[in-house]
Protein backbone atom coordinates (compact mmCIF):
# COMPACT_ATOMS: atom_id res chain seq x y z
CA UNK A 1 0.00 0.00 0.00
CA UNK A 2 2.31 2.98 -0.93
CA UNK A 3 0.23 5.14 -3.57
CA UNK A 4 1.68 8.32 -2.35
CA UNK A 5 5.07 7.12 -1.24
CA UNK A 6 7.36 10.01 -1.35
CA UNK A 7 4.71 12.29 -1.53
CA UNK A 8 4.01 15.59 1.06
CA UNK A 9 1.09 16.90 1.95
CA UNK A 10 -0.22 19.47 3.59
CA UNK A 11 -3.46 19.04 5.13
CA UNK A 12 -5.40 21.69 7.50
CA UNK A 13 -7.97 20.87 9.51
CA UNK A 14 -5.94 17.43 10.36
CA UNK A 15 -6.17 17.37 14.12
CA UNK A 16 -10.25 16.20 14.06
CA UNK A 17 -12.97 14.72 11.87
CA UNK A 18 -12.93 14.70 8.18
CA UNK A 19 -9.13 15.98 8.31
CA UNK A 20 -7.53 13.07 10.31
CA UNK A 21 -8.97 10.67 8.56
CA UNK A 22 -7.44 11.98 5.36
CA UNK A 23 -3.87 12.38 7.35
CA UNK A 24 -4.91 8.98 8.30
CA UNK A 25 -5.29 7.49 4.99
CA UNK A 26 -2.18 9.17 3.39
CA UNK A 27 0.12 8.47 5.99
CA UNK A 28 -1.02 4.58 5.15
CA UNK A 29 -0.40 4.82 1.68
CA UNK A 30 3.22 6.55 2.83
CA UNK A 31 3.01 10.07 2.94
CA UNK A 32 4.40 12.44 4.62
CA UNK A 33 3.35 16.13 5.75
CA UNK A 34 1.90 18.81 8.20
CA UNK A 35 -1.30 19.08 9.99
CA UNK A 36 -3.05 22.23 11.00
CA UNK A 37 -5.61 23.54 13.13
CA UNK A 38 -5.68 26.06 16.29
CA UNK A 39 -6.51 23.97 19.20
CA UNK A 40 -2.88 22.44 20.11
CA UNK A 41 -4.31 19.54 22.44
CA UNK A 42 -6.07 17.90 19.80
CA UNK A 43 -2.97 18.82 17.40
CA UNK A 44 -0.61 17.08 19.32
CA UNK A 45 -2.76 14.34 20.11
CA UNK A 46 -3.05 13.77 15.92
CA UNK A 47 0.47 14.13 15.19
CA UNK A 48 1.42 11.36 18.23
CA UNK A 49 -0.88 9.27 16.22
CA UNK A 50 0.17 9.53 12.87
CA UNK A 51 4.01 9.35 13.93
CA UNK A 52 7.26 10.33 13.02
CA UNK A 53 6.55 11.42 9.66
CA UNK A 54 4.15 13.87 10.11
CA UNK A 55 4.59 17.19 12.16
CA UNK A 56 1.83 19.69 13.20
CA UNK A 57 2.17 23.40 12.25
CA UNK A 58 -0.59 25.42 14.87
CA UNK A 59 -2.43 28.16 12.39
CA UNK A 60 -5.66 30.20 12.14
CA UNK A 61 -6.81 29.87 8.20
CA UNK A 62 -8.70 32.95 8.20
CA UNK A 63 -5.01 34.76 8.78
CA UNK A 64 -2.26 35.54 5.90
CA UNK A 65 0.23 35.15 8.23
CA UNK A 66 -0.77 32.03 9.90
CA UNK A 67 -0.97 30.19 6.44
CA UNK A 68 2.27 31.47 5.18
CA UNK A 69 3.59 30.13 8.50
CA UNK A 70 2.02 26.64 7.71
CA UNK A 71 3.75 26.13 4.02
CA UNK A 72 7.26 28.27 5.16
CA UNK A 73 7.59 25.37 8.07
CA UNK A 74 6.34 22.95 5.91
CA UNK A 75 8.97 23.16 3.33
CA UNK A 76 11.85 23.75 6.17
CA UNK A 77 10.88 20.12 6.97
CA UNK A 78 9.91 18.23 4.11
CA UNK A 79 10.74 20.29 0.72
CA UNK A 80 7.61 21.27 -1.91
CA UNK A 81 4.72 19.65 -1.22
CA UNK A 82 2.86 17.49 -3.47
CA UNK A 83 -0.65 17.50 -2.30
CA UNK A 84 -2.72 20.16 -0.60
CA UNK A 85 -5.97 19.61 1.05
CA UNK A 86 -8.41 22.43 1.76
CA UNK A 87 -10.54 20.89 4.57
CA UNK A 88 -10.45 23.10 7.73
CA UNK A 89 -13.81 24.82 8.03
CA UNK A 90 -17.52 24.05 8.78
CA UNK A 91 -18.85 25.84 12.37
CA UNK A 92 -17.90 29.05 13.24
CA UNK A 93 -17.14 29.04 16.79
CA UNK A 94 -19.56 30.71 18.69
CA UNK A 95 -21.83 32.05 15.49
CA UNK A 96 -24.72 30.53 15.21
CA UNK A 97 -26.02 29.45 11.80
CA UNK A 98 -29.90 30.21 11.39
CA UNK A 99 -32.57 31.18 8.74
CA UNK A 100 -31.86 35.00 7.27
CA UNK A 101 -33.98 36.40 9.69
CA UNK A 102 -31.76 35.87 11.98
CA UNK A 103 -28.52 35.67 10.31
CA UNK A 104 -26.02 38.75 11.25
CA UNK A 105 -23.67 40.72 8.92
CA UNK A 106 -20.77 39.93 10.58
CA UNK A 107 -22.08 36.37 10.94
CA UNK A 108 -22.38 35.94 7.10
CA UNK A 109 -19.04 37.08 6.93
CA UNK A 110 -17.04 35.31 9.15
CA UNK A 111 -18.87 32.23 7.90
CA UNK A 112 -18.03 32.72 4.03
CA UNK A 113 -14.53 34.11 5.53
CA UNK A 114 -14.38 30.75 6.85
CA UNK A 115 -15.77 27.98 4.14
CA UNK A 116 -14.85 30.46 1.10
CA UNK A 117 -12.37 33.23 1.16
CA UNK A 118 -10.11 31.15 3.36
CA UNK A 119 -10.49 28.04 0.76
CA UNK A 120 -8.87 30.29 -1.98
CA UNK A 121 -5.85 32.05 0.32
CA UNK A 122 -5.09 28.69 1.01
CA UNK A 123 -4.50 27.63 -2.17
CA UNK A 124 -2.64 31.36 -3.08
CA UNK A 125 -0.45 31.16 -0.12
CA UNK A 126 0.60 27.33 -1.00
CA UNK A 127 1.46 28.35 -4.83
CA UNK A 128 5.16 29.32 -3.86
CA UNK A 129 5.74 25.89 -2.31
CA UNK A 130 3.83 23.32 -4.22
CA UNK A 131 5.45 21.15 -7.02
CA UNK A 132 4.38 21.14 -10.73
CA UNK A 133 1.90 18.34 -11.17
CA UNK A 134 0.72 18.84 -7.25
CA UNK A 135 -3.04 17.30 -6.44
CA UNK A 136 -4.92 20.37 -4.60
CA UNK A 137 -8.29 19.35 -2.92
CA UNK A 138 -10.59 21.13 -1.86
CA UNK A 139 -13.21 19.97 0.86
CA UNK A 140 -17.24 20.78 -0.32
CA UNK A 141 -19.90 19.37 1.09
CA UNK A 142 -23.39 17.82 -0.02
CA UNK A 143 -24.91 20.97 1.39
CA UNK A 144 -24.07 22.27 -1.83
CA UNK A 145 -26.50 20.57 -4.06
CA UNK A 146 -29.54 19.06 -1.08
CA UNK A 147 -30.71 21.75 1.33
CA UNK A 148 -31.21 22.22 4.63
CA UNK A 149 -32.88 24.88 6.90
CA UNK A 150 -30.56 27.03 8.58
CA UNK A 151 -27.68 25.92 6.39
CA UNK A 152 -28.25 28.49 3.26
CA UNK A 153 -24.75 30.47 3.63
CA UNK A 154 -22.60 27.53 4.34
CA UNK A 155 -24.67 25.80 1.52
CA UNK A 156 -23.53 29.07 -0.76
CA UNK A 157 -20.03 28.91 0.29
CA UNK A 158 -19.38 24.86 -0.44
CA UNK A 159 -21.09 25.27 -3.98
CA UNK A 160 -18.60 27.97 -4.48
CA UNK A 161 -16.00 25.88 -3.54
CA UNK A 162 -16.83 23.72 -6.64
CA UNK A 163 -16.70 26.90 -8.91
CA UNK A 164 -13.36 27.70 -7.51
CA UNK A 165 -12.21 23.77 -8.32
CA UNK A 166 -13.01 24.43 -12.40
CA UNK A 167 -11.52 27.92 -12.20
CA UNK A 168 -8.60 27.30 -10.43
CA UNK A 169 -7.71 24.15 -12.76
CA UNK A 170 -7.29 26.48 -15.72
CA UNK A 171 -5.28 29.15 -13.33
CA UNK A 172 -2.73 26.62 -12.64
CA UNK A 173 -3.01 24.87 -15.91
CA UNK A 174 0.38 25.44 -17.24
CA UNK A 175 2.46 23.69 -13.91
CA UNK A 176 0.09 20.99 -14.12
CA UNK A 177 -1.45 21.50 -10.78
CA UNK A 178 -4.92 19.62 -10.35
CA UNK A 179 -8.00 21.03 -8.76
CA UNK A 180 -10.80 19.04 -7.76
CA UNK A 181 -13.38 19.54 -4.69
CA UNK A 182 -14.51 16.10 -2.35
CA UNK A 183 -17.56 16.67 -0.91
CA UNK A 184 -18.86 14.89 1.47
CA UNK A 185 -22.05 13.90 2.66
CA UNK A 186 -22.85 13.24 6.26
CA UNK A 187 -19.84 12.15 8.30
CA UNK A 188 -19.67 10.86 11.91
CA UNK A 189 -17.45 14.17 13.10
CA UNK A 190 -16.74 16.04 16.49
CA UNK A 191 -19.12 18.73 14.51
CA UNK A 192 -22.22 17.78 15.54
CA UNK A 193 -21.83 18.50 19.03
CA UNK A 194 -20.73 21.87 17.68
CA UNK A 195 -24.32 22.08 15.98
CA UNK A 196 -26.34 21.03 18.43
CA UNK A 197 -26.22 20.24 22.92
CA UNK A 198 -24.68 17.24 23.86
CA UNK A 199 -28.25 15.58 24.49
CA UNK A 200 -29.26 15.95 20.86
CA UNK A 201 -26.20 14.87 18.62
CA UNK A 202 -27.12 11.35 18.53
CA UNK A 203 -30.78 12.38 17.80
CA UNK A 204 -29.43 14.36 14.36
CA UNK A 205 -27.24 11.90 13.71
CA UNK A 206 -29.85 9.58 13.01
CA UNK A 207 -31.79 11.47 11.49
CA UNK A 208 -29.00 11.89 8.70
CA UNK A 209 -28.88 8.23 9.01
CA UNK A 210 -32.32 7.80 8.04
CA UNK A 211 -31.84 10.31 4.84
CA UNK A 212 -29.00 9.03 3.71
CA UNK A 213 -29.54 5.64 1.35
CA UNK A 214 -27.27 3.59 2.25
CA UNK A 215 -28.14 3.45 5.64
CA UNK A 216 -25.57 5.10 7.50
CA UNK A 217 -22.96 7.62 8.20
CA UNK A 218 -20.29 8.18 6.78
CA UNK A 219 -16.40 7.66 8.40
CA UNK A 220 -13.81 10.02 8.11
CA UNK A 221 -11.70 6.58 6.73
CA UNK A 222 -14.38 7.08 3.74
CA UNK A 223 -13.27 10.59 2.96
CA UNK A 224 -9.55 9.82 3.38
CA UNK A 225 -9.79 6.80 0.77
CA UNK A 226 -11.45 8.97 -1.95
CA UNK A 227 -8.64 11.66 -0.72
CA UNK A 228 -5.88 8.93 -1.57
CA UNK A 229 -7.77 8.60 -4.73
CA UNK A 230 -7.29 12.59 -6.00
CA UNK A 231 -4.35 12.71 -4.28
CA UNK A 232 -2.52 10.01 -6.21
CA UNK A 233 -1.45 9.43 -9.93
CA UNK A 234 -4.65 6.98 -10.34
CA UNK A 235 -6.61 10.43 -10.88
CA UNK A 236 -3.93 12.21 -12.86
CA UNK A 237 -6.99 12.70 -15.71
CA UNK A 238 -9.88 14.37 -13.49
CA UNK A 239 -9.43 17.87 -12.99
CA UNK A 240 -11.61 20.70 -12.21
CA UNK A 241 -14.65 18.53 -11.07
CA UNK A 242 -16.06 17.26 -8.19
CA UNK A 243 -16.52 14.21 -6.12
CA UNK A 244 -19.30 13.44 -3.81
CA UNK A 245 -19.23 11.17 -0.98
CA UNK A 246 -22.14 11.14 0.57
CA UNK A 247 -23.40 7.43 0.36
CA UNK A 248 -26.37 8.53 -2.52
CA UNK A 249 -27.69 11.52 -0.31
CA UNK A 250 -27.63 13.82 -3.28
CA UNK A 251 -27.97 11.26 -6.12
CA UNK A 252 -31.06 9.16 -5.03
CA UNK A 253 -33.99 10.22 -3.39
P1 LIG B 1 -14.56 19.18 12.66
O1 LIG B 1 -15.29 20.24 13.42
O2 LIG B 1 -14.29 17.88 13.29
O3 LIG B 1 -13.21 19.77 12.08
C1 LIG B 1 -13.08 21.08 11.61
C2 LIG B 1 -11.60 21.33 11.40
O4 LIG B 1 -11.40 22.65 10.91
C3 LIG B 1 -10.83 21.22 12.71
O5 LIG B 1 -9.61 20.59 12.46
C4 LIG B 1 -10.64 22.67 13.11
O6 LIG B 1 -9.47 22.78 13.91
C5 LIG B 1 -10.47 23.32 11.75
N1 LIG B 1 -10.79 24.74 11.77
C6 LIG B 1 -11.99 25.31 11.96
N2 LIG B 1 -11.89 26.65 11.93
C7 LIG B 1 -10.57 26.91 11.70
C8 LIG B 1 -9.83 28.11 11.55
N3 LIG B 1 -10.39 29.33 11.63
N4 LIG B 1 -8.50 28.02 11.32
C9 LIG B 1 -7.91 26.80 11.26
N5 LIG B 1 -8.55 25.64 11.37
C10 LIG B 1 -9.88 25.70 11.59
O7 LIG B 1 -15.46 19.01 11.36
P2 LIG B 1 -15.42 17.99 10.14
O8 LIG B 1 -14.24 17.12 10.20
O9 LIG B 1 -16.76 17.40 10.08
O10 LIG B 1 -15.30 19.03 8.93
C11 LIG B 1 -14.14 19.11 8.09
C12 LIG B 1 -14.56 19.70 6.75
O11 LIG B 1 -15.54 18.85 6.14
C13 LIG B 1 -15.19 21.08 6.83
O12 LIG B 1 -14.77 21.86 5.74
C14 LIG B 1 -16.68 20.78 6.72
O13 LIG B 1 -17.41 21.88 6.21
C15 LIG B 1 -16.66 19.60 5.75
N6 LIG B 1 -17.85 18.76 5.78
C16 LIG B 1 -18.21 18.02 6.89
C17 LIG B 1 -19.32 17.20 6.85
C18 LIG B 1 -19.73 16.34 7.99
O14 LIG B 1 -20.84 15.76 7.95
N7 LIG B 1 -18.93 16.18 9.05
C19 LIG B 1 -20.18 17.13 5.65
C20 LIG B 1 -19.70 17.93 4.55
C21 LIG B 1 -18.58 18.71 4.62
P3 LIG B 1 -9.35 23.80 15.17
O15 LIG B 1 -10.68 23.86 15.83
O16 LIG B 1 -8.25 23.23 15.99
O17 LIG B 1 -8.96 25.09 14.55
Amino acid sequence: MSKLKNKIAVITGGNSGIGFGIAAAFKNEGASGTITGRNEATLNTAVTALGAHFIAVAGDVTKSSDLENIFKKTADKFGNIDVLVVNAGGVVDGVPLGDITNVTEEGYDRYMDLNLKSAYFTVKKALPYLNDGASIILIGSSAAHRAAPGMAIYAAAKAAIISLAKGLSLDLLSRKIRVNALSPGSIDTPVFGKLVPEEHVEQVKQSWIDITPVGRQGLPSDIGNAAVFLASDDSTFIVGTEILSDGGLTNIS
